[in-house]
């Protein structure tokens, strides 16, 4: 009866338990990125309404709100300087690491006013943006672009980054996955997830060769397969080289034919587009036709493929000078070398399949696209770590292991997903004057307070000898073996006493409970989080709204003037909610007038319920009170 429930508590719907235990791969490229989901059994490419499984890492900040993908290239000849492209470049580099790579790199850095290192900032328009804000636009774009196809929320992803991605870079990519709501579930190397794509996870223990030509970077990786399990035994490459150079020889070319020179930065980018397109026609025709308008020229060039070929030949050399150097620094030869792997959009290039072939002396694996074989890997392995499977990557640690300090809150010492064995150590004090002894608490999971992570163990430290508070000096050292055990030891630096316990880190925990914690631990952005229950409590407001409005057209004349003048004076206290922005207010008029409207509610019962004593149906009486019958 509709006005009997006009106040349903904590009525957000519980998330589907297929959502929570459902995590997306994804390949954050240089060029461009892929969204990919395990289905079935079967890993799955999301793809938009025309097919496409690319999404260019392009972010456009022409209009109010940023655009992303194929929109944001569109804004390209229009609005270069709003349109920034090849982020990843950028992830977790500081001002220094930029002014090293200037004159490369199509940015306007902003310098740090005050000289201080962290992260790069970037004028775009007229906005000053991190490198962390523009990638996680690429990663809602791509949580949308899932979400649609699937047709529920995704919270949780596997993030795929380069091999040779440090510690600042791996974070600021956590960070921006963050803040486009979405919750690491790891890390995985993108080589890795190429092997695993082509399931060399379980195939003949041996070296494995990941070539990886894309946009902006040439990397090659050896990775060692034993057990099951793939250890990156060297990385190397080239961070300036690839499709876009193609691009480069072949607009260079074009402009020495046409006599061009000097274009803006904007013509080049528009030039370069042009020659990317004819590129990529040749990857399958013969030959091609680049074609732009710049610079008040009108460029028009016919290209054949030898022709291009010509030009790109020095450029493969030089990645086969970095397959050489890496078998070196693994003291390999091509000849240990068991399968290789092709990644990236430019081992299309028939020639680039050549000259590997050649180099390895074995034909590559590029059944699957080179431009998707990658996202297919993490969701395969967001797929394990969700669902369980035999190709998990035992070699991290699955929760964050911390320790409690004062107020009950929780410091991480070692966080989730890092690589095991580790050791981390952290400095503490003393709190109270005299203080000689300290209770190490050490606790499990994501969240911020003792009693939200599962407390693993406990021990003191005894003998701290009298000193003021804040003194002593107090290293507490986490170490986890390669099996995942935990040793936890403390020692007091100025007089050496120590102690330590060891305990298992995971010990007791279900899956269910490992998944559930995961879930508490929800890393989308505040914000977002209450806009959403904010939108979901206007709806819901709106609904009932509607629903009284149709009973008091029905059965208006039950009551008594000043009662109705109540309930109209809270329904405006509703609207008047639900026009703001403040969810508790919604709330709050939305219980008062449930209160309001009891009455109301008991007397039109009473009437449902009489009028069917007379023989008629109770449904049909319901049926008039029904909002949408009332008109
Ligand atoms: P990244 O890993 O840098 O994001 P991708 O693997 O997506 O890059 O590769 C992008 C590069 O692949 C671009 O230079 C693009 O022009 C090139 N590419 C894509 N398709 C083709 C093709 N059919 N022929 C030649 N090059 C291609
Ligand atoms: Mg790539």
């Amino acid at each position: 009866m509709m006005l009997l429930q006009i106040h349903e508590p904590g009525e957000t719907p519980e998330p589907h338990a297929l959502e929570r235990s459902q995590a997306i791969g994804i390949d954050l490229g240089t060029t461009n990125s892929v969204v990919a989901m395990v289905t079935g059994d079967h890993p799955e490419v999301l793809r938009d309404a025309t097919g496409d499984g690319l999404v260019p890492s392009v972010v456009s900040y022409a209009y109010e709100e940023p655009a992303v993908g194929r929109q944001a290239l569109n804004d390209l000849a229009e609005f270069p300087d709003f349109v920034v492209s090849s982020i990843k470049r950028l992830m977790g580099r500081g001002p220094e690491d930029v002014k090293r790579l200037a004159g490369a790199l199509p940015y306007d850095v902003v310098p740090n006013e005050d000289g201080k290192g962290g992260m790069v900032r970037l004028k775009v328009g007229d906005q000053i943006l991190t490198p962390v804000e523009i990638s996680a636009e690429i990663l809602k774009a791509l949580k949308a672009r899932a979400e649609i196809s699937l047709g529920h929320r995704i919270e949780k992803a596997v993030i795929t980054v380069p091999a040779y991605f440090d510690d600042a870079a791996r974070t600021a990519t956590k960070d921006a996955a963050r803040l486009a709501g979405l919750e690491v579930l790891r890390l995985v190397n993108e080589p890795t997830a190429a092997a695993l794509a082509y399931g060399l996870d379980t195939a003949a223990e041996g070296i494995y060769a990941v070539y990886d030509l894309g946009g902006g970077t040439f990397d090659i990786s050896l990775l060692k397969l034993q057990k099951g399990v793939f250890q990156v035994l060297a990385t190397g490459g080239d961070a300036q080289l690839g499709g876009d150079d193609f691009d480069h020889a072949l607009a260079a070319w074009a402009m020495r034919r046409t006599g061009i020179e000097g274009l803006t930065s904007g013509e080049a980018k528009i030039l370069l587009q042009a020659a990317r397109a004819a590129k990529e026609r040749l990857t399958t025709a013969s030959g091609a036709e680049l074609k732009a308008k710049v610079a008040g020229h009108d460029v028009r060039q016919s290209i054949d493929r030898g022709t291009f070929e010509v030009l790109i030949e020095p450029l493969l050399g030089r990645t086969l000078r970095a397959c050489r150097q890496v078998l070196e620094d693994a003291k390999l030869t091509a000849a240990d070398v068991k399968g290789v792997v092709l990644v990236g959009g430019s081992t299309r290039v028939p020639l680039v399949r050549a000259f590997v072939a050649d180099f390895f002396k074995q034909e590559p694996l590029a059944n699957i696209d080179p431009d998707e074989v990658v996202a297919v890997g993490a969701a395969l392995q967001a797929k394990a770590l969700t669902q369980g499977s035999d190709t998990l990557l035992l070699d991290v640690i699955p929760l964050s292991l911390g320790i409690e300090t004062m107020g009950g809150i929780v410091e991480k010492v070692v966080d989730r997903n890092t690589a095991i064995p580790v050791t981390k150590a952290q400095d503490f004090t003393t709190y109270q004057d005299g203080q000689t002894g300290m209770l190490i608490h050490v606790v499990q999971g994501e969240r911020e307070t003792v009693d939200a992570c599962r407390s693993l163990g406990r021990f003191e430290l005894k003998g701290i000898p009298p000193m003021v508070a804040g003194a002593a000096r107090i290293r507490v050292t986490y170490a986890v073996d390669a099996d995942g055990l935990l040793t936890v030891s403390a020692e007091e630096k100025t007089t050496g006493v120590k102690s330590e316990i060891a305990v298992k880190p995971s010990y007791g925990l279900t899956d269910d409970e490992m998944a559930d914690m995961l879930r508490d631990s929800l890393t989308y952005a505040r914000d977002d989080m209450e806009k959403r229950l904010l939108l979901e409590s206007r709806v819901e407001a709106e609904r009932v709204l509607l629903a009284l409005n149709a009973a008091l057209k029905a059965d208006g004349t039950l009551l008594a003037p000043e009662e109705r003048n109540e309930i109209d004076r809270v329904a405006q206290k509703v609207r008047d909610a639900i026009a703001g922005e403040e969810r508790d207010r919604v709330h709050n008029s939305m219980e008062e007038l449930d209160r309001a409207t009891h009455n109301f509610a008991q007397k039109r019962m009473d009437r449902a319920i009489q009028a069917a004593l007379k023989g008629q149906r109770l449904d049909e009486v319901e049926a008039g009170m029904a909002p949408d019958a009332s008109n």
